[in-house]
């Protein structure tokens, strides 16, 4: 099903089987065009779309920064859109967010954060935030240590399995009409007479040319690196900041919970219940290293481990780790903002050349891909002088669960 032949010509064509390449590609299709296709070097999701913290949310914690309250509204609306079209894929989830002792004070900045994260969602919203006793608390997760909270917080928000998303996006597109080929690589991009003349390796090690008048360039971390090798301006710069977890034996987590990490610095960790596990993370630094070997490190796992340590009775220790993986958040940079806080928001930048347009993207998230791919579809259609509405907000253009074809899962994920 992702393995069609390499076409010689296509209108559109779209590099990088992640999140926001299927994304695009559905898109296209669900407008009612056939004649795009999708290249991936390894198999669909294996880079940073399966190693994300399977959140479907507006992400409170941006909240903090103004300028992220439209990003902020935009994630609400698609996580309920996301809720409706793919409900055996998205669910809601309870997040509790606890405040340390020594942080009473900061009660009433939480309360507005969650009565403002209630009202962007707006009457499509999951529940409202509460506040939870902590004896409630105590009786729900009896291995944490309660005692170190002032007070208790719970609000909903979307999961998902990530790599489960986005091969339904995928199958969804091929259904209507697209097509994909995994195992090939992207090795260059030139400016031909007839639009973008794109090299492609296949998995013999053959080089084999495809004429497009529109690419998209959805390669994440390695977008600017195909644009360098290939001679073209790179137009924004970006970097890759590494996020890890931990996937840990199922403790009977009933609800999420921020973990304020212990230096006090406002980091936060992560402890999900996940497909049943317990899903720890996540880490932020800035990488640039090797973007095909991207792992966690022992200080990483370690940091980790330390913060759910001091919360849980129940220790891990590396024996309980079923595996862990790590994943680069490719982030237009912001040299005015500390990694943390580098905005999550996305830009698009244009390469053009006469009449052919290539399109490349930096930043996003897996809650926004489909409004993010419905603004680069607009964004063709202006250019092609054509009004075709994206339908993917109809659950008509999505494949049901039954139809969704059981694909093996990448090699390395449990
Ligand atoms: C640690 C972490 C946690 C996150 N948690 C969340 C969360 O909870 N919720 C949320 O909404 N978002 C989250 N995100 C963000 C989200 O995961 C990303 O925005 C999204 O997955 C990026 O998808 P993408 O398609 O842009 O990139 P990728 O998934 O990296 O896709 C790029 C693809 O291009 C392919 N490729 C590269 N080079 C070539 C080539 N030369 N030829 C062909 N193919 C090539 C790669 O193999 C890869 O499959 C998180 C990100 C990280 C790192």
């Amino acid at each position: 099903m992702f393995d069609a032949p390499l076409p010689t010509h296509t209108r559109v064509l779209i590099l990088g089987g992640g999140i926001h390449g299927v994304g695009v590609l559905h898109d296209w299709v669900s407008r009612g065009y056939q004649d795009a296709h999708l290249i991936e070097k390894n198999t669909l999701g294996s880079a940073t779309s399966s190693k994300s913290t399977k959140l479907i949310h507006g992400g409170l914690r941006y909240l903090e920064q103004l300028r992220e309250m439209g990003m902020v509204f935009e994630a609400l609306r698609e996580r309920s859109l996301l809720l409706h079209v793919a409900p055996d894929l998205v669910h809601p989830v309870e997040l509790l967010f606890p405040l340390l002792q020594k942080e009473w004070t900061s009660t009433w900045k939480i309360q507005i954060g969650l009565t403002l994260y209630d009202r962007l969602a707006g009457r499509a919203g999951l529940a409202p935030h509460k506040k939870i006793p902590l004896d409630q608390v105590k009786k729900r997760m009896p291995g944490l240590r309660v005692d170190k909270f002032s007070s208790v917080f719970s609000f909903w928000d979307g999961q998902t399995d990530d790599l489960g998303l986005v091969y339904r996006v995928a199958a969804s597109s091929v259904q209507n009409g697209g097509s994909i080929s995994q195992h090939h690589r992207v090795e260059r991009i030139t400016p031909s007479a007839k639009g973008w003349c794109v090299q492609v390796r296949t998995p013999s090690g053959a080089l084999q040319e495809i004429q497009a008048q529109y690419v998209v360039n959805c390669l994440g971390p390695w977008a600017n690196t195909l644009l360098l090798d290939s001679n073209l301006p790179v137009p924004y710069q970006a970097i890759n900041n590494k996020g890890a977890h931990l996937l840990c034996r199922d403790i009977g987590l009933t609800a999420g919970l921020f973990l304020p990490s212990l230096q006090g610095d406002g980091r936060i960790v992560f402890a999900l219940p996940w497909e049943g596990y317990t899903l720890v993370g996540t880490t932020e630094s800035l990488y640039e290293d090797n973007l095909d070997d991207v792992h966690i490190d022992a200080q990483e796992t370690q940091y980790l481990l330390s913060v759910w340590n001091a919360y849980f009775r129940t220790p891990f220790t590396k024996t309980d780790l079923i595996r862990t993986f790590a994943g680069l958040r490719w982030l237009p940079l912001d040299a005015k903002h500390s990694i943390s806080k580098t905005s999550r928001e996305h830009v698009v930048g244009e390469t053009r050349i006469g009449d052919s347009l290539l399109l490349t993207l930096y930043g996003g998230k897996l809650t926004t891909y489909r409004s993010l791919s419905e603004k680069i579809g607009n964004r063709l259609m202006q250019e092609a002088g054509e009004n075709k509405p994206s339908r993917t907000q109809d659950p008509k253009v999505w494949v049901s669960k039954e139809r969704t074809p059981q694909v093996p899962p990448p090699a390395d994920r449990f």
